[in-house]
């Protein structure tokens, strides 16, 4: 995955919200995206700004699926079975790549 260039994209994200330095951000990554390359990127991109001080929490964000055979919503890996009834599952909607999640200016 390309982590770099998903957590310039966080970072632009962030900056469109709210200016000077944070406390803490949350963010969320999809499937597939490691978290300790992603913290390394972000790491390498915030040295040195107002963000480089920032306690960042990484977390899953999670596809939605459905499954084939009673039609529950859950959410899950990709091809995760269904925990009700064990089915198979489809993504209807995929986790997006990286996310902010919550973001608290510091004091
Ligand atoms: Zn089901």
């Amino acid at each position: 995955m390309h982590e770099k260039e998903l957590v310039e994209s966080a970072i632009a994200t962030l900056r469109r919200l709210c200016d000077g330095p944070l406390a803490r951000v949350e963010i969320a990554l999809g499937p597939g995206v490691d978290t300790h390359e992603a913290e390394l990127a972000w790491k390498t991109v915030t040295d040195g700004t107002d963000l480089g001080d920032a306690h960042i929490t990484w977390e899953r964000a999670y596809d939605r699926l459905v499954c084939d055979a009673a039609g529950h919503e859950y959410t899950g890996e990709a091809m995760e079975a269904c925990p009700y009834c064990g089915a198979d599952g489809v993504v209807i909607e995929p986790a997006p790549p990286i996310a902010v999640v919550r973001w608290e200016k510091a004091a």
